[in-house]
């Protein structure tokens, strides 16, 4: 995980150091009010001058029968850009996988299983595991835990490995990372048989990720979201130039190929990139996972750019209850001015994630049940 200091750039606040396939197009989603909402395209207008024309999206809503009375969702008219709701369209997906499960369980009477292994006590990973065994629960999917202690050898992760790899109810497995500093990572997850990889990290997922004319049996689960919100909101990827800013083995590397699996021009910035603001005003999509807060200014967007912000900063907030509050990559103030559509942080890209391994579970045991 990234660690910085940074400037919270819309209050100018102090920030604190931080440590930190494609789914079918989403036909009904609803609005908080329950309003169906119609995503339509989210067009780019790569000269456009005028942000006010940045505004002109997007949606249709239909009132369903049962909440007629709900006004439609419609852009404001002021020059705000398009919040791609992560929260929203999480939930819808988690709604499909359940949906998907029932059907299972009725005709052939299995259920998929994940399995997760935790090592050590890190809190924000036990916090992670917790959300996502919840999330297995609200779907259907039946979850395995273990937790190991920090000190534990590496034999001990493997051996556990072993045993979810043999087991016919786990479909897939999940090593929260990272791990303690004493264990081969790379050994760690090669360990993982590729058919229940579902995070996506096994050298050949990654390696089919790459090449022309090969699939992935996963994709790793926060640059599938990503994609995922694009296809959702209609934002079309074929022949766009798209810039990833970040390129971990986790979020930037896959989103890149990802991107340029759909046909867009991609760039990759890293810290080593010279003129990063000017190679990122290019790009009609921006895809930001760094680990600095607010590092993406309005500046560096062109106008009409739709952005997803992966960034997850924790900066100081007096006001905040907890003293600190979620900031993105991406200045947010200021790229909503410039941007056509951006995922908000929270709400954005974060949800989006664990619907993602929720949905790589259900894909693995209908793969290995043959289930259609
Ligand atoms: P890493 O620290 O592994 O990678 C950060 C990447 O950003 C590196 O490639 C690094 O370049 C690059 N980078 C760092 N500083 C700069 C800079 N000043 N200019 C340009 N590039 C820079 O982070 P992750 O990929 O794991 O995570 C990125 C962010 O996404 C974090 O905030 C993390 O919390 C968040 N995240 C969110 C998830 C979600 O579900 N929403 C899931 C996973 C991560 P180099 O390679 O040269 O070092």
């Amino acid at each position: 995980m990234a660690s910085a200091i940074f400037t919270d750039c819309s209050s100018a606040t102090k920030a604190v150091a931080m440590t930190s396939a494609r789914l079918p197009p989403l036909s009904k989603l609803k609005d908080q009010q329950g309003a169906v909402i119609s995503p339509r395209s989210i067009s780019f207008r790569p000269n456009s001058r005028s942000y006010s024309l940045l505004n002109t999206v997007l949606y249709t809503t239909r009132a369903m029968a049962s909440s007629a009375s709900l006004s439609p969702v419609v852009m404001a008219e002021d020059s705000s850009a398009k919040i791609i709701d992560g929260k929203l369209t999480a939930k819808q997906i988690r709604d499909e996988i359940a949906i998907e499960i029932s059907r299972m369980k009725e005709s052939i009477g299995v259920v998929p299983g994940l399995a997760v292994i935790l090592v050590g006590d890190r809190k924000d990973s036990a916090t992670y595991v917790r959300n996502k065994k919840k999330a297995c629960e609200t779907v259907g999917i039946k979850s395995f835990e273990v937790s190991l202690p920090e000190d534990c050898s590496e034999q001990e992760v493997l051996t556990y490995i072993s045993k979810f790899n043999d087991d016919p109810s786990v479909n897939g497995i999940l090593v929260q990372l990272p791990l303690p500093s004493h264990m081969n990572e790379q050994n760690i997850l090669n360990a993982v048989c590729i058919e229940k990889d579902v995070d996506g990290f096994h050298p050949l997922n990654i390696g089919r990720l790459a090449m022309r004319g090969r699939d992935p049996l996963f994709v790793p689960c926060t640059p599938k979201g990503c994609i995922e919100l694009l296809h959702r909101y209609g934002v079309e990827i074929r022949g766009k130039r798209a810039v990833v800013i970040g390129r971990s083995n986790i979020v930037g590397m896959p989103a890149a190929m990802l991107l340029q699996r759909e046909d867009a021009t991609v760039t990759i910035i890293h810290s080593r990139t010279k003129n990063a603001e000017e190679i990122t005003r290019q790009a009609d999509i921006v895809i930001a996972a760094v680990g600095q807060a607010n590092m993406v200014k309005g500046s560096w967007l062109k106008p009409g750019a739709v952005v997803i912000d992966v960034g997850i900063n924790p900066v100081e907030d007096s006001s905040s209850p907890r003293g600190y509050r979620l900031v993105g990559d991406v200045c947010y103030e200021e790229a909503c001015r410039v941007a056509s559509a951006i995922t908000p942080v929270p709400g954005g890209v974060g949800p989006m994630t664990i619907a993602m391994l929720l949905s790589n579970t259900l894909d693995s045991a209908k793969r290995v049940h043959n289930f259609k």
